[in-house]
């Protein structure tokens, strides 16, 4: 059997911490766009700069020497592209700029699925990313946004960012979301990775409805595709975010949308926490974002 495990595996020594803000420090050389003493939060890029992609604004695509997963923000320190930061104004905190990242991912799940006013949604997963969707396919009008989880945990947390309900069945998910949409989604985000989450969103969506896959699943997984065949599904795989994307949660929390959006965030620990953070987070859990202040003392 072969699966993609192996692409996402991060060498020896590599440096965790792709969702982070800070002050710009120091400049590399050639950088104009960007002054010491900006507050910014960074996309989880490197990217040329120059080529089409970036000069798009879609430096996730950068033909140039693009590379995913670039930062290391486990520090006091870290480095980002120049040309993938957004600047975040003095009424957003650290810890807002620090979820930027998760919440843009959310936001172009949902920029992607082309929802309709009055759309009929179910959420699959009720982590950061799957509640960040449930915020902006409110925003853009979405009236019924049902969130499925495997338990109650992250219930209250759901309905905060904007759910209009909150299930958690232990038998017959299929039905159960039906039941609780009042028919099936014009459109199903899958945010929890799982195998077989992506054949139950094909089986939960309306015919001709759409699937936006979010969730990271990097094993073999299996699916039928004459099922989605017969329902004519568009099956739509959403890749990180736009730096309009960043913008624009930017925007939002700036416009107000912060103190909504700060919910996800459950604890603020310092680097001496953080294994013990680590192993809570392996079990059960009643924590969604956890951030790092690496100003924060034990
Ligand atoms: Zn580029």
């Amino acid at each position: 059997m072969t699966s993609g495990v192996g692409m996402v595996q991060m060498p020896p020594g590599w440096i965790l911490g792709h969702e982070f803000a800070g002050e710009v420090v120091a400049l590399g050389a050639g950088v104009e766009n960007r002054r010491v003493g900006e507050r910014v939060a960074a996309l989880a890029v490197y990217a040329c700069g120059t080529c089409p992609a970036c000069l798009e604004g879609q430096p996730q695509w950068c033909t140039g020497s693009a590379r995913i997963g670039f930062s290391g923000a486990y520090a006091e320190y870290a480095v980002a592209s120049a040309r993938a930061v957004v600047p975040i104004p003095d009424s957003l905190s650290w810890d807002d700029g620090a979820i930027v990242e998760p919440l843009a991912v959310g936001l172009h799940g949902v920029h992607l699925a082309h929802l309709t006013p009055g759309a009929k949604v179910l959420v699959v997963g009720a982590g950061p990313i799957g509640l960040g969707a449930v915020y902006f396919a409110r925003r853009m009008g979405a009236t019924t946004v049902v969130v499925q989880a495997t338990s109650r945990r992250r219930e209250r947390l759901a309905l905060e960012m904007g759910a209009t309900a909150f299930i958690a069945p232990q038998e017959d998910p299929v039905g159960a979301a039906i039941q609780a949409v009042g028919g099936q989604p014009d459109v199903v985000f899958e945010a929890a990775g799982v195998p077989g989450a992506l054949a139950q969103a094909l089986d939960t969506v309306r015919p001709r409805g759409t699937v936006v896959e979010l969730g990271w699943c990097a094993v073999d997984d299996m699916l039928i595709p004459a099922l989605a065949l017969m329902k004519e599904l568009r099956l739509q795989f959403s890749m990180t975010y736009r730096i309009a994307d960043f913008e624009h949660v930017i925007d939002v929390m700036a416009r107000g949308g912060a103190n909504k959006l700060r919910t996800i965030v459950t604890e603020t620990v310092s680097f001496e926490a953080l294994p013990n953070v680590f192993d809570a987070l392996r079990g059960p859990s009643t924590h969604c974002k956890v951030l790092i202040d690496p100003r924060a003392l034990a």
